[in-house]
């Protein structure tokens, strides 16, 4: 039973198995129930008499209590919508006692008022479940209800009145005509509650077939009564019994709470309402209209209905043509825009900037691209989370759109980056307006209700003239271009594409096509610098590994552009791990020719390759691989590595110095570590780097501040410092009368190719009396 529900389930289309379970036991009663009410219509039927009859208002009372009082049993909820069906089935009860003639009024008796008192609180019910799926579609239920009503009232007026009317109709005819009408009003309500919910629950189809037993009794009673037949037919009046056990089988049953949810299935609301509006409604006028008109009393109805039901059906497809008009509009804009800021999205404005590259040469305007990229917003993310982070974007959309005229593009391109097109050739203008922009992020952003942030951006700006001929790709990748430029310069600035940033992105292209080949080909040789510490700096501490590349057709490749290449080709882990293979091979080779010696090799380090998961298992295959210990090396990482990322740096950082391997901060004073990094990072030393050196000389502040520095390393325990780019003898000095341990700098020595170290007399120059001093790591080194 337990294996077969959710195939069964999905077969049927229910959503809510759980509300259609009925225990073995319930199942038995209400099959015993059916049995017995069968059997009661059926003698009803065949041997009708005062007993009988008095047997059937029992039981029909039982049924109707049932009825009311079911769904609250049942705890259907919210409890004032069920009050209205409880009070419809209430209406039935006393329907079912004798009532004087008396009562009457006019063609009405007391029974109908009661009846259709409780067809309108039905109604009532139907509607309020069906408002609480959706309010919505409110209108048009009642729209399509009004018109199945008004089509079935015209089918049976043409086919059951009309014939027999001829002017003489009487009102109790009339009157009983509209009960199978109402009938239908209920039962198109069910089909729409049972759509706008997603599926039909048993309760529902117990309902629905309480109707249509109900419509074809009601529709029998009102051709008897229309036909003035009455007592000549037989009498059906025991079959409501049938109806109202569908209904008590209704309102018992589980699923009948269900009534008001959603059954999780889709809303088949549309496609379920196409053969139901043209069965109940156009068939019939299509039908009446056909039918030959037997009075002047048929014509007046026939055409009063068929005028209502055709207004009926006017407004209907009027709505739906100004809803489908309304879908077609919004889902146009969610395409086009971004959600979030309400911008124009990535390809709508890659259509635009297309468009008007196309027409540019006929228009004679140029396009600018401005493209703005937020500094460091992975900061706010990480610190105040994605939903600061998302008013900031907003907030920094509503402030640049505020300062864009109206002929201008402003697209969300992507995350943290914009893009603005405007039409103008001119790039002086376009600064202008990359400057305006620039202005927007001097006062805080706001990232939440009572919070703000100061944020920068970097803006590159790219003008592309009416005649040359560049697709939006081009002219975008031209602003990427000058952005990332702006990014290298400092960030917080605005740059424009120029001849010199043109050529330079044609080498780098160049530069990254060639890249991955030459990983391939392990085509890349390393250096190496050398490191000096001791009195007068004469003492060979260790070297600095750096990277080179000859390649045959672009030639001699610094580093500095290669590498930045391969961290954004996702190609820095292969070439990292290339490189601190060797450098440790070398190394080994280097101490095997001096011996008695242990200097040192520092390996720089890109922030992707320390985030690769093997990093630190890559360190100590390197290490053993060239026989050495964990002290023979020392890491460099940037300092920019050290804003981006997390724990698992640290942790790496960690593990490698655990082994006695070195962390070095490379750059020290160029940028962005703080002191929360000096001290949130296992580092062991640092190198400070050559802008600070180089002011050392030009600049009377200069010794002051790397005074400072270095003590406030030592406070910190860090006394392992490399002053980086020392290039004069002046600089030199000044170092050693500050305290800085340790040099390296072309002073010294250039960075030379391993063989050429081997070979070189200056081998054992540098070195100085290596045996007499050894590194100062060398303990650790083992
Ligand atoms: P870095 O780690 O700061 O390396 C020092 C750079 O300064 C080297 O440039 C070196 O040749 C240069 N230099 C040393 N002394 C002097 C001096 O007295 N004057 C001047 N003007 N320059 C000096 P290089 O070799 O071009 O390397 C540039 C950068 O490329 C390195 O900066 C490093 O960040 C990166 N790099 C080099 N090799 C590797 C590598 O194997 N892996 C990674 N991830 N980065 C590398
Ligand atoms: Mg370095
Ligand atoms: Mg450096």
């Amino acid at each position: 039973m337990t294996a077969a529900t959710p195939s069964h389930t999905r077969r049927r289309g229910f959503a809510d198995p759980q509300a259609r379970l009925l225990s073995p036991r319930a199942r038995v009663a209400r099959l015993t129930i059916a049995v017995v009410v069968a059997a009661v219509t059926l003698c009803t039927f065949v041997a009708p008499g005062n007993d009988m009859e008095t047997l059937h208002c029992v039981t029909a009372g039982c049924l109707i209590l049932a009825f009311s009082f079911g769904p609250l049993l049942r705890g259907a909820q919210p409890r004032p919508r069920w009050v209205a069906q409880m009070a419809s089935g209430l209406c039935l009860l006393p329907a079912l006692l004798p009532w004087p003639s008396t009562l009457a009024l006019g063609p009405f008796d007391t029974l109908d008022f009661l009846y259709f008192t409780s067809y309108a609180l039905l109604f009532t019910w139907l509607v309020l479940l069906s408002r609480r799926l959706g309010s919505e579609r409110g209108p048009y239920t009642a729209l399509d209800a009004l018109a199945a009503t008004v089509g079935v009232a015209l089918g049976v007026w043409t086919w059951a009145l009309a014939p027999v009317a001829n002017g003489a109709l009487l009102p109790s005819g009339l009157v009983w005509a509209a009960y199978p009408v109402a009938d239908v009003l209920v039962f198109v309500l069910c089909v729409h509650l049972g759509l706008r919910r997603g599926g039909f629950n048993p309760a529902l189809n117990w309902l629905m077939a309480a109707l249509t037993v109900q419509f074809f009794l009601d529709g029998y009673y009102a051709y008897t009564e229309v036909m003035l037949l009455r007592g000549r037919l037989p009498d059906a009046e025991a079959g409501y019994l049938v109806s109202y056990l569908c209904l008590a089988l209704a309102a018992t049953h589980p699923s009948v709470v269900q009534l008001g949810t959603y059954a999780g299935g889709p809303d088949k609301h549309r496609s379920g309402r196409g053969p139901a509006l043209i069965l109940f409604t156009i068939s019939p006028v299509l039908l009446a209209a056909a039918v030959q008109v037997t009075g002047i009393l048929d014509m007046v109805v026939r055409v009063t209905l068929i005028t209502l039901q055709l207004a009926l059906l006017f407004v209907r497809l009027s709505w739906t043509m100004a809803a489908l008009t309304q879908a077609e509009t919004q889902s146009h804009h969610r395409a086009t825009h971004d959600p979030l800021t309400g911008l124009v999205n990535r390809a709508s404005l890659m259509e635009e900037i297309d468009r008007r590259i196309k027409f540019a040469a006929e228009s004679s305007h140029g396009s600018a691209a401005i493209y703005l990229d937020c500094d460091n917003f992975k900061y706010v993310n990480d610190t105040w989370g994605h939903g600061a982070g998302d008013v900031l974007l907003q907030d920094i959309a509503s402030r640049v759109k505020a300062r864009l005229g109206p002929d201008v593009v402003f697209a969300r391109f992507g995350g943290d980056e914009f893009v603005i097109l405007t039409p103008t050739d001119s790039a002086a203008e376009a600064m202008k307006l990359a400057d305006r922009v620039l202005e927007c992020f001097q006062e805080p952003l706001r990232i939440g209700p009572h919070s703000a942030h100061r944020l920068s951006p970097s803006i590159g700006v790219a003008v592309v003239a009416p005649e040359e001929s560049v697709t939006g790709d081009e002219l975008l990748g031209r602003a990427d271009a000058a952005m990332y430029e702006a990014k290298q310069l400092g960030r917080g600035r605005c740059v424009l594409f120029g001849e010199e940033l043109a050529t330079r992105t044609r080498y780098t292209a160049a530069v990254g096509a060639r890249l991955h080949e030459a990983i391939s080909n392990k085509s890349f040789t390393l250096q190496l610098q050398p490191i000096m510490g001791g009195t007068n700096y004469t003492r060979l501490i260790g070297w600095e590994s750096l990277a080179r590349w000859r390649d045959p057709e672009l030639g001699e490749v610094s580093p500095k552009v290669f590498i930045p290449l391969a961290e954004q080709h996702g190609l820095i882990g292969e070439l990292g791990d290339f490189m601190l293979r060797q450098a440790c091979l070398e190394l080994a080779r280097l101490r095997a020719a001096m011996p008695g010696h242990a200097p040192q090799v520092s390996v720089n380090i890109s922030p992707a390759q320390l985030l690769q998961p093997d990093f630190v298992q890559t360190v100590r295959e390197a290490l053993s691989a060239a026989g050495l210990a964990g002290g023979a090396l020392k890491l460099e990482i940037t300092e920019t590595l050290l804003i981006d990322r997390g724990a698992g740096v640290v942790e790496a950082l960690e593990e490698v110095r655990r082994q006695g391997t070195g962390v070095c901060i490379d750059d020290f004073g160029s940028g962005y570590a703080t002191l929360e990094t000096l001290l949130r990072l296992p580092i062991d030393s640092v190198k400070l780097d050559k802008s600070l050196i180089d002011r050392l000389c030009i600049d009377d502040a200069a010794p002051r501040q790397i005074r400072a520095v270095i003590d406030l390393l030592a406070s910190l325990g860090i006394h392992n410092v490399v002053a980086e780019g020392v290039e004069t003898p002046q600089q030199s000095q000044l170092l050693q009368q500050l305290g800085c341990p340790m040099v390296q700098g072309w002073l010294y020595g250039r960075p030379m190719s391993p063989h050429d170290l081997l070979a070189s007399a200056q081998l054992s120059a540098q070195g100085g009396d290596p045996v007499a001093s050894p590194a100062p790591n060398a303990a650790a080194d083992g």
